[in-house]
């Protein structure tokens, strides 16, 4: 999971794309990178406010930005990446893997491509520079239409800016009007962060690639046929719930799950627990639904990254992040409810933690499927040897976990939340094994 932006013809682009990549933080914690005119870099490992630093600013009016989670690769390998080509010089930032990226490194380096990073995003560059147009925007379209998935870009180039989306519509990607240019973020929450307006912000569509360039209106242009298969993970976790795709809110979506987790699981207890903060729009459905009170069982520190995207000591992280409240737990029959369980360590600790407190019984809902399948389309959840789920039917995750009882929502509940919401095209792949690609 990463987090991208793009600015055009905005003054101070350093400082806007900051904003943006702020707001995106959640997208990845472990590097940060910015390129503004003339291709000048800022990049280092951290959080956006320990590496785009005051002291560090770049002037100009125009530039791409990333926050990165390393799903491949080390730390040393932060985007954006830059490279010269004959068709001009180029920068690119980049959501998401390629599926078929073995084989395309290979068939490039074949042909005697080199690379210097082991990032599949140089692939894209390279299809850039290798395509038969000498001119840098077609060059780009014809990338796009060999490389099938999973990619968000922003792109900056000598002559312009270009924000693109793969055919499934996989990674999500906005841009907006913005003072005189032109802005771009992954999510629409973080172009609203900074001022834009509803009306004014536009979902870049499936297939196409959006060229901002000095003339008034950024021109689209349609590089595969839109078949959506947007990431469904994205309206259950990885996206902020003041966030929206396809016109529909996130915190609604999960609301909903959590209602009917309700309806297809009516557990009685004292109060409902939600794990913060990614479970607390489930919670919310689910206590609606229920009538059962919610309680703040479970205090989250917000200066601790979320455990999911840190790939070491996630024990030790979600007992720093997470406290319990015996006052609060002490001889109590509780529901803890999550977004989803993938690895299973951090859901045992917290029952760990929450019986330590004193909580008589603990019963624990998923407001998702059971995750039984690897995502390669950008998130690290990319070995099946790592989802618990995989080597394990629900009453021997139960057990590991130590809950009393664990009831997930069923894939076809899932499916029809979507429905509903009149969200057809999703992937479920790490959950029905169905994969766009
Ligand atoms: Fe999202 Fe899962 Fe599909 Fe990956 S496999 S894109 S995490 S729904």
């Amino acid at each position: 999971m990463c987090g991208i932006a793009g600015v055009w013809n905005v003054d101070n682009a350093y400082n806007v794309i900051h904003d943006l990549l702020l707001s995106l933080q959640h997208r990845g914690q472990q590097a940060a990178g910015v390129v503004v005119n003339g291709f000048k870099t800022v990049k280092g490992e951290g959080l956006v406010e320990n590496v785009l630093t005051d002291e560090r600013f770049l002037d100009g009016n125009r530039g791409i930005g990333h926050v990165r989670y390393s799903t491949y690769g080390s730390l040393d390998e932060i985007q954006p990446i830059t490279a010269y080509t004959l068709k001009g010089r180029i920068s690119v930032a980049h959501n998401g893997n390629i599926v078929d990226a073995d084989e395309k490194r290979k068939f490039i380096m074949e042909s005697g491509g080199i690379f210097s990073t082991t990032l599949d995003t140089e692939i894209i560059i390279h299809y850039f520079s290798i395509a038969p147009y000498t001119s840098a925007k077609e060059s780009l379209q014809w990338a796009m239409s060999r490389i099938k998935a999973a990619y968000s870009l922003t792109i900056l180039h000598d002559s312009f800016l270009a924000a693109a989306r793969d055919q499934f519509g996989i990674r999500p990607l906005f841009y907006s009007k913005y003072e005189n240019g032109y802005i771009v973020a992954s999510e629409d929450s973080a172009l609203r962060s900074i001022g834009c307006k509803d009306e004014e912000i536009h979902e870049i569509e499936p297939g196409t690639i959006v060229f901002f360039t000095d003339t008034k209106e950024p021109e689209i242009v349609r590089f595969s046929k839109r078949q959506d298969r947007f990431c469904s993970f994205e309206f259950v976790y990885f996206a902020r719930p003041d966030s929206n795709f396809y016109g529909i809110n996130t915190h609604e979506v999960r609301k909903l799950l959590g209602r009917k987790l309700h309806e297809e699981n009516k557990i009685q207890a004292d109060f409902i627990v939600p794990v913060l903060d990614s479970g607390f729009s489930g919670a919310l459905g689910y206590s609606q639904a229920s009538g059962i009170p919610i309680e703040y069982g479970l205090i989250r520190n917000h200066y601790i990254g979320r455990s999911f995207i840190m790939p070491k000591n996630r024990q030790e992280i979600v007992r720093r992040k997470l406290s319990p409240l015996p006052s609060v737990l002490e001889g109590k029959e509780i529901i803890l409810i999550d977004d989803s369980i993938v690895r299973g360590t951090t859901m045992k600790i917290i029952v760990d933690m929450v019986r330590e407190a004193g909580a008589k019984k603990v019963y624990v809902g998923i407001h998702s499927p059971a995750v039984i399948g690897p995502c390669n389309y950008g998130i690290d959840t990319s070995r099946r040897s790592e989802l618990i789920a995989t080597k394990n039917d629900v009453e021997k995750l139960r057990e590991y976990v130590g809950a009393d009882k664990l009831f997930y929502l069923s894939v076809e509940g899932y499916k029809e939340v979507f429905e509903k919401c009149g969200v057809n095209g999703i992937c479920m792949g790490c959950f029905n094994l169905d994969y766009p690609v």
